[in-house]
């Protein structure tokens, strides 16, 4: 098979089905028929391929790309184009992977159903009334939707792994620091982390290892040898491997039933692939979701201050001047009130709250604090198990519309996956079969920083 034919494939389906799905916030057949010609004219050259030759690939719209727009899939930066390709992207095209497009996301990635963009929403393919998770919903759409076979997402409290779960495909958090965040545009500095998504474990592998590895331009880029993710694929033997099951999780208030009894069948097969399983305590569990929300909107209001219309982003036109304030900060409000959605402006002014002097030390002091105790807790954890089992997130994808005008309610979608963001450790989300309605079920498996590899291993 040529790339072209590949590539050509991938196009026709998206024309086919994204006028539903909206996965995608933007696309270019030629360039992308483009770098698959030049694949093919290099195999007939006989010049070398990477490994990810003539793979068509998604990538989220918050990654910077030098020849697509790069939105956020925010009307702030509906009309940025950057003039350099993210860390990740760079490693991508070196790999020969075809980059098809640019997946739609919650604004600025703050979501959890992708109901939060400013180019519409993305419907999950398995239920077009239903949400495909957020915020990569469309990078993990596009996949369960056979456009793609792989594309990348970024996880900043559970946006790779939810969206996988709910679009029934597979996806990685890497360790904090193992995949360059250069030309990621940020959310929250010190949890964001980019990673893959695939059909399964055996297909996010080798984009896992085309993505990681040290980048000097990320200072948190981590120096540790990568090793290979492919071959941890080929063991099936899992004798010895100690998994945890959080007793907390498995009987959290609102946890569906389809949803624990999944993961009670899970580990019986890994009871019969030969692990070990045990039940252990993570004591500060519940005050992950409290801590992240503190911690994420803080580092939010601070990365999102350079768009004010002077200085990055949207600015508003016909600024009248507004005699209090004067012309620089008549235009940073009113570009910055035309420019964010709603969720982002909620996010900043709890940003700014939290981090103001005299609540400094009420809020975000005291969550960095909470966040140490939680580390310690998966520190104690895995000095008992090799892996932690659980839920990806309390229920299957709900109804488009159901959550987004109740914040509380879609932030505890993240009760299960920001302990790995907040703790820094990789967790994969897979699928683990279907409940009564026929919608997606997913498992989550966590490992201790750089274990991606038996995360790859086991969940293969
Ligand atoms: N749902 C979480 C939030 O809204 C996680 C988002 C993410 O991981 N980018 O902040």
């Amino acid at each position: 098979l040529s790339a072209v034919a590949i590539v050509t494939a991938a196009l026709d389906r998206i024309a086919a089905v994204d006028a539903t799905i909206n996965a995608f916030t933007h696309t270019n057949r030629e360039l992308s028929l483009a770098a698959a010609a030049e694949i093919d004219r290099k195999r007939s050259a006989g010049e070398p391929l990477g490994p990810l030759a003539g793979v068509p690939v998604a990538v989220k719209d918050v990654l910077c790309t030098r020849d697509m727009p790069t939105t956020c899939s925010s009307k702030m930066l509906k009309d940025f184009r950057p003039p350099y390709d993210a860390g990740v992207v760079e490693k991508l095209r070196a790999a020969d992977a075809v980059i098809i497009g640019k997946s739609n996301m919650d604004e600025f990635a703050m979501g959890a159903s992708t109901e939060n963009s400013a180019f519409g929403i993305t419907r999950n393919p398995w239920d077009t009334t239903r949400i495909p998770g957020g915020s990569s919903g469309g990078a993990a759409a596009c996949v369960a939707a056979g456009m793609v076979p792989a594309s990348l997402g970024t996880d900043t409290g559970g946006s790779i792994r939810q969206p996988a779960a709910m679009c029934g495909v597979t996806g990685m958090k890497p360790t904090y620091g193992r995949v360059s965040r250069y030309g990621l545009i940020a959310f929250a500095s010190s949890l964001d982390q980019v990673g893959p998504l695939g059909w399964s474990v055996a297909d996010i592998a080798p984009v896992m290892h085309a993505i990681a590895g040290h980048d000097h331009r990320d200072s948190t880029s981590l120096k540790h040898d990568v090793g290979s993710y492919t071959h941890a694929l080929a063991s099936k033997d899992l004798r010895g491997l100690k998994i945890g099951i959080l007793r907390q999780t498995m009987s959290v208030e609102g946890i569906e039933d389809s949803v624990r009894k999944s993961v009670e069948e899970a580990a019986k097969v890994f009871v019969e692939a030969g692990a070990e399983i045990i039940e252990v305590d993570l004591p500060h569990s519940e005050y992950w979701v409290p801590t992240y929300y503190v911690i994420a909107p803080s580092e939010a209001s601070s990365n999102l201050s350079r768009y004010d219309g002077a200085h990055y982003g949207h600015r508003a036109a016909d600024i009248a001047t507004d005699a209090d304030l004067g012309p620089l900060v008549t235009t940073y409000c009113r570009s910055r009130a035309e420019g964010f959605g709603a969720e982002v402006k909620r996010r900043i002014m709890i940003g700014t709250y939290a981090l103001s002097e005299g609540y400094a030390d009420d809020y975000y002091n005291k969550a960095l604090k909470v966040r140490r105790l939680i580390k310690s807790d998966y520190d104690a954890a895995f000095s008992q198990v090799d892996l932690l089992l659980g839920p990806v997130a309390p229920t299957p994808a709900f109804k488009l519309g159901d959550k987004v005008d109740d914040p509380l309610q879609m932030y505890l979608c993240d009760l299960f996956t920001t302990g790995a963001n907040l703790a820094g450790i990789p967790a994969l989300s897979m699928p683990s079969g279907f409940d009564a309605s026929g919608l997606p079920l997913a498992i989550q498996l966590q490992a201790p920083a750089l274990e991606e590899a038996r995360l790859i291993f086991a969940g293969a």
